[in-house]
């Protein structure tokens, strides 16, 4: 089963729509560029709410060969959730994915797992993609039970998926403490990571739909460990990239080596 990698940039809080609007002309100009001259991993943005939809003029005014998503959701669909977006909102403004469960929405906002179940609920019957992140703090990784810790995630939310709705998934591998820290985890624990994911899937789902789902792997990737992680990482389908997201040549760098 061959599956299209992904790399997203989650801008997180950076960006209002006049930035994106320049960030995206120059990631189209580079991405355009014969030495950029790929078309083997999908390329998607996740900007804030306010700059989706300078993201989504441009790039059908340009066709561009990218996709983009939101990096929240409200669990409603309408009515008095003030400050909320629903699905349906996102999903009229064309994005394609929604990140669900990020560590700092978890940290920040409360998110519980059975908040995230609805979030996930929500984005797939609006018709999108939800990105769910999971991922070990620094404390379980050094108790030694990260892969249980990141595989529990993944089994609290999908438990009550059907298989049509678990193959629209994309799971992203992001240890907390890599998230925005310069520390990446190693080639070989994020594969391990990956594949523990992958093995849970297969025995909620069977291999098919296991083999289907995207596992992206987040935290402090950059041009410089991009190659390593998707060399050893047969498990591992792309990445959800922060920081390295907001210089449009390194995000396309990243892009033509995944
Ligand atoms: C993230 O926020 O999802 C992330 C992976 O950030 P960074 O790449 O900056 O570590």
């Amino acid at each position: 089963m061959t599956r299209i990698p992904v790399v997203a940039g989650n801008w997180k809080m950076n960006f209002d729509h006049l930035e994106a609007t320049y960030f995206v002309q120059k990631l189209a100009w580079t991405l355009r560029d014969a030495h950029f001259g790929f078309r083997h991993c999908e390329v998607t943005l996740m900007p804030p709410f306010t700059s989706i939809r300078s993201v989504q003029v441009l790039i059908e005014a340009d066709r561009l060969k990218l996709t983009y998503g939101a990096q929240a959701v409200s669990v409603t669909n309408q009515g008095a959730f003030t400050g909320d977006v629903s699905a349906d909102m996102l999903a009229k403004l064309g994005c394609t994915y929604v990140l669900v469960g990020h560590s700092e929405r978890r940290k920040y906002h409360p998110e519980d797992d059975a908040n995230i179940v609805d979030q996930v609920r929500a984005v797939l019957a609006a018709g999108m993609k939800p990105i769910l992140c999971v991922g070990e703090s620094f404390e379980e990784r050094r108790q030694g039970i990260e892969l249980e810790f990141a595989v529990g995630q993944v089994q609290d939310v999908i438990r009550d998926l059907s298989d049509k709705e678990a193959e629209q998934m994309l799971i992203a591998y992001e240890p907390v403490w890599a998230i925005g820290t310069g520390m990446v985890a190693t080639p070989q624990s994020a594969q391990q990571a990956a594949a523990a994911i992958r093995s849970h899937l297969t025995d909620v789902y069977g291999d098919s739909v296991a083999q289907r789902v995207r596992i992206l792997y987040g935290g402090s990737v950059n041009s410089s460990n991009a190659t390593q992680l998707m060399m050893e990482g047969k498990d591992i389908d792309g990445f959800l990239v922060g920081g390295a997201s907001l210089d449009a040549e390194e995000f396309a760098t990243i892009a033509r080596l995944t």
